[in-house]
């Protein structure tokens, strides 16, 4: 039924059914990142959970205090794309689906885009486009 080959859990390249990675680099690598995951993911979650949270906040805001809600809305934006970018640790899916290193690479674009955009936002809002 399966008939996908075995793939490196970092890189992607297709190994031998006994092995985990490609080569001693790749499973470098991927110690390093899931060591610096465990070392940072409480302190992570909590700052992205009060972002998130900022984010939402904001939208609610933004009926009262233009202002406050377009400013407060593109910060947390913007120190959300900063923490991604610091602290880029894919979902688990996406790890099994596009391998470690390529979603890493994926959620740092996502994270430029949120940064992006906050810039967009703030930027909109200080010419009176929004
Ligand atoms: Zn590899």
């Amino acid at each position: 039924m399966n008939t996908d080959v075995k793939k490196c859990r970092y890189c992607g390249k297709e190994i031998s059914y006994d092995k985990m990675y490609c080569s001693e680099q790749c499973e470098k690598e991927a110690n390093s990142f899931f060591q610096y995951r465990a070392k940072t993911q409480s302190g992570f979650s909590a700052l992205n959970g009060i972002f998130v949270l900022g984010i939402g906040i904001s939208i609610f805001v933004y009926s009262f205090s233009r202002t406050i809600g377009a400013v407060g809305g593109s910060i947390c934006l913007m120190i959300l794309g900063l923490l991604y970018n610091f602290f880029p640790f894919p979902a688990e899916i996406m790890i099994e689906k596009y391998k470690l290193k390529k979603a890493v690479f994926i959620t740092k674009i996502i994270a430029c885009v949120l940064f992006a955009l906050g810039v967009m936002i703030l930027l909109f809002f200080f010419l009176g486009w929004i």
